[in-house]
């Protein structure tokens, strides 16, 4: 193999097909939490390596000679084991992040906040309806503060826990037009969201913006300290093609 995609997005999707037609053997892992994944072009593999010391195995056996980590800018654990096991076994690492949205119109009168606990209080303050596009994974944190609520939550997948009876599960899977967004949020009155940045689920916040009710943005965790980052495919494409010939 030449060169390991750390994927689950459309980027990692974008820059799998470009490779792959540059002529660049790609491998593009997924962790396999979602039941019916879009599939990049190249190879895949599935499921998680076993922290740093199961990826440092694999990039070592596999003759990994790049890694670029194009996973989700909430997925934090696996761009830390990326950090940690590319150094140590000689592999260079590119981490491409799509840039967030900070720089949006209208982004300084949003709730910015450091975590889900944060956002679930705030959320909790400042409306009855809460509109939660925050996954599945962190539903557990808005439980208690909103509870009584009468909370709309999307998911792509089903959430693994029990939600309170007033909540409202909306099943679907981006990416969001204005019209989709506006149907979807005629009667919320707080939007939560984590500043996944993009443009296929930034509607909702023109929406919000739109409709005036108020936005609160769970901030993102810097990139592990020392790991080139870049926000453009192209480049991306370019930094892995030179070092897999
Ligand atoms: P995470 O918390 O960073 O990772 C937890 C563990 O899952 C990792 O330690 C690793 O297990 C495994 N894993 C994660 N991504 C993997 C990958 N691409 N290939 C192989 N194993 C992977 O990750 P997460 O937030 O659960 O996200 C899981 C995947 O969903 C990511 O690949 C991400 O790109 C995608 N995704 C995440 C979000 C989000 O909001 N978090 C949104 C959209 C898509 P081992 O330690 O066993 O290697």
């Amino acid at each position: 193999m030449s060169v390991l995609i750390l994927g689950g997005t459309a980027e990692a999707r974008e820059l799998a097909a470009r490779l792959v037609d540059t002529g660049v053997l790609v491998v593009t892992s997924l962790a396999g939490r979602v039941s019916r994944p879009r599939l990049p072009v190249g190879d895949v593999r599935v499921g998680g390596f076993g922290g740093v010391d199961g990826l440092t195995a694999y990039l070592r056996e596999h003759r990994v000679r790049a890694v670029v980590d194009a996973t989700h800018p909430f997925a934090v654990g696996i761009s830390r084991n990326a950090a940690e096991a590319c150094p140590r076994a000689g592999v260079p690492l590119l981490r491409l992040e799509r840039p967030g949205w900070a720089r949006t119109e209208g982004s300084r009168a949003w709730h910015w906040v450091d975590d889900h606990d944060a956002a679930a209080r705030a959320a909790a303050r400042l409306g009855h309806r809460p509109f939660l596009t925050v996954g599945r994974q962190s539903l557990d944190r808005f439980v208690g503060p909103l509870r009584d609520h009468e909370a709309l939550v999307r998911v792509v997948d089903p959430p693994e826990i029990a939600l309170p009876p007033t909540w409202r599960l909306l099943r679907s899977r981006g990416p969001y037009g204005l019209d989709d967004e506006r149907a979807v949020m005629a009667k919320v009155d707080v939007l939560v969201t984590k500043d996944s940045g993009g443009t296929h689920t930034e509607a909702k916040l023109l929406v919000a913006a739109a409709r005036g009710i108020p936005v609160i943005v769970v901030r993102r965790t810097p990139p592990p300290a020392g790991v080139k980052v870049v926000s453009d495919v192209v480049v991306a494409v370019e930094w892995a093609r030179t070092r897999a010939q």
